[in-house]
């Protein structure tokens, strides 16, 4: 089991390089961004609280992101590994990934980041708001999204360098051609 953290900024390319290595290397997925949006498309409660924290650009409380995460990692079949997309984002959704694969038998084999400046994620989402249909990729909210980022997410940085698995990569160019860093940084590991 290779767990994978793939990480960055909103915008930065984390699902599409992730269906990528899902592709290669038959990884299970879990974005959490995902997850959320199924919740709220089926209209259930959870997915109720979910849009109003979403559509202002702020987090999902970490207690109950950590059960949602839990519950969707335990439905799944493992085979190869997982990589968690947009999760975890702040430094006690950290914590409780690492206990939670701990008591599991298992943990985060590294940690990818996809560096990408801010004026470049800017474009790249006002851009993606035009087709996405995602309420939350409007300039507004954009801002606060990328202020939380800042703020609460980046911290995660220096949390997963002192474990000793962050692997920084740019996260622009060719989409090949970041995926091929990634790739061989995966096949490091
Ligand atoms: P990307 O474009 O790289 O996929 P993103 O920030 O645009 O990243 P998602 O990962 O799809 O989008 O997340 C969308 C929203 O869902 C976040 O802005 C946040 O409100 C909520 N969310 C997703 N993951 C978490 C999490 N781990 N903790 C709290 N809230 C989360
Ligand atoms: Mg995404």
């Amino acid at each position: 089991m290779k767990n994978l953290v793939i990480f960055g900024a909103p915008g930065s390319g984390k699902g599409t390089q992730s269906d990528l290595l899902v592709e290669k290397y038959g990884f299970d997925h879990i974005s959490t961004g995902d997850v959320l949006r199924a919740q709220i498309k089926a209209g259930t409660d959870l997915g109720k609280t979910a849009k109003q924290y979403i559509d202002q650009g702020q987090l999902i409380p970490d207690a109950l992101m950590v059960d949602i995460l839990a519950a969707t990692y335990d439905a799944l079949e493992k085979k190869v590994g997982v990589i968690f997309d947009g999760f975890p984002r702040t430094i006690p959704q950290a914590e409780a990934l690492k206990e939670m694969l701990s008591k599991r038998g298992t943990g985060v084999a590294a940690m990818l980041e996809l560096e990408v400046p801010d004026d470049m994620l800017m474009e790249r989402l006002i851009n993606r708001g035009k087709t996405s249909g995602r309420a939350d990729d409007n300039a507004e909210t954009i801002q606060k999204r990328l202020a939380v980022y800042h703020n609460q997410t980046a911290p995660l940085r220096d949390w997963y360098e002192a474990e000793g698995i962050r692997h920084a990569v740019p996260g622009f160019g060719s989409i090949e051609d970041i995926n091929a860093v990634l790739r061989a940084v995966i096949d490091t590991l």
